[in-house]
């Protein structure tokens, strides 16, 4: 397109020069002196052109033809990509300035670690000076090891919550995540008042179920011993005095329970780490159940001899639980199964009943406190609501997941699952 009429204007011109040359009997002269001017011409079209491509943001020069068209096209695309590179501007400056306003901390990190982008609210929360910093390699910056390790694992599954180390009292929780070619996206935020809350939250229900058990233990004193009077003054108390001694043993359980998870839950238990032989412990455990239940079977498959890093008292809770309520829901002549084996680079604490099953409906909130499937089955075995709400916190202090596998009918599989090594 464009270089046909082009060609033919030039054919035109030397053709009519040579002619008219010809008939002064010049006319292969003519036609090279109209070449030549062609050639010049297109020369001076040709310099005007680079000469503007040097600026082409300027408008075109005054070119004809070819150069003209050439020209103006190059205009074109060059404004659209102005507007276009104007619009990106915006935009990323839209984001910057809202990213810049919220209050939390956010940091952008390049593919290497060195900060490209932070906002003002990182000065206070992490002691960055901003916009300072920006360049700088972030662990290099930031005297927290807690969080240098989580940064640079690379596993942001779940965000870190972790106390500053400029002020004690103070806790952060970061969240990151990847985009671009390897950049990541920091949100910092400080949540001292809601850990400060749970704090309390933890410590109400430590002290209420401390302070409760003393007058408890005299409440089931007394009751135990007008069951064993032999002088009841009537038979008529008898049964009420039984039931209140078996909600008192509930209340009891009840209590054991709360301040057991309240005493899993505070930091402090970390320190009480060991390698703990999970198939010894599970020994233990089997030997406890089966003679408490000589009419039931439990199996125990050791398939591994792993040990793993942890808290014996903790997992021993956690699989006495798992068993517990395999037994205790399960029903008349369920067999139970422990296993302890190895999968890939994991390993499996996984207790199984082959009892009535768990809806699926109940199963995402099966290890909420309190959380009931069936509540008269419940008040029937003595259950608290609170075991697997147990189980799940052994867990996630070990790093393991719990994973519930249960169909109707069919039975239940509980497995605790570890990185090994974790
Ligand atoms: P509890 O202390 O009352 O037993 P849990 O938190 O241990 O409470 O269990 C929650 C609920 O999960 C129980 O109410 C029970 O209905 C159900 N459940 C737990 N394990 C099993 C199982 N192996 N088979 C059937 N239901 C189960």
């Amino acid at each position: 397109m464009g270089w046909f009429p082009t060609y033919a204007r030039i054919f035109a011109l030397v053709a009519a020069v040579t002619i008219i040359a010809g008939f002064y009997g010049y006319a292969w002269q003519g036609a090279v002196l109209a070449l030549v001017g062609v050639i010049i011409y297109w020369q001076s079209q040709m310099l005007a052109v680079q000469e503007w491509l040097r600026s082409p943001e300027d408008p075109p020069p005054n070119v004809y033809g070819i150069w003209g068209e050439l020209t103006a096209k190059i205009y074109m695309h060059q404004r659209r990509n102005q507007k276009i590179q104007a619009r990106l501007q915006s935009n990323i400056e839209y984001l910057q300035d809202s990213f810049a306003s919220i209050r939390d901390g956010v940091i952008i990190v390049d593919a290497q670690g060195a900060i490209e982008w932070c906002n003002a609210a990182v000065t206070p929360l992490l002691g960055l000076r901003h916009p300072d910093d920006v360049g700088q390699t972030l662990t290099n910056l930031l005297r927290e090891p807690a969080f240098n390790d989580y940064f640079i694992s690379g596993d942001y599954a779940e965000p870190l919550q972790f106390s500053a180390t400029l002020d004690a009292t103070r806790f952060l929780q970061v969240e990151i995540t990847y985009f671009g070619k390897g950049e990541r996206l920091l949100f910092v935020r400080d949540v001292s008042e809601a850990v400060r809350m749970e704090q309390i939250r933890r410590d109400f229900v430590a002290n209420v179920s401390h302070e409760l058990r003393t007058p408890l233990t005299v409440i089931t004193g007394y009751l135990d011993t007008f069951l064993a009077s032999e002088d009841l003054p009537s038979p008529r108390y008898e049964k009420p005095l039984m039931q209140m001694k078996q909600q008192a043993i509930r209340m009891e359980n009840l209590l054991k329970d709360l301040l057991w998870l309240s005493r899993i839950e505070s930091e402090k238990r970390t320190a009480k780490r060991e390698m703990v032989d999970v198939a010894g412990l599970l020994k233990e455990v089997q030997e406890e159940f089966s003679s408490a239940y000589t009419d039931r079977e439990v199996h125990l498959n050791l398939e591994s001899r792993e040990k793993i890093y942890g808290d014996f008292q903790e997992l021993y809770s956690a699989a006495s639980n798992l068993v517990g309520n395999a037994l205790k829901y399960g029903g008349e002549g369920v067999r139970v199964d422990i296993n302890w084996f190895q999968r890939g680079s994991e390993c499996v604490l996984e207790v199984r009943d082959d009892g009535p099953g768990i809806d699926a409906v109940h199963i995402p909130r099966l290890t909420e406190r309190f959380y009931r499937v069936d509540d008269s089955r419940n008040t029937a075995t003595g259950g608290t609501g609170l075991g697997l709400a147990i189980v799940k916190h052994v867990a996630q202090s070990h790093h393991a997941k719990l994973e519930i596998d249960s169909e109707l009918g069919v039975g239940t599989t509980f497995a605790l699952v570890f990185e090994v090594g974790g």
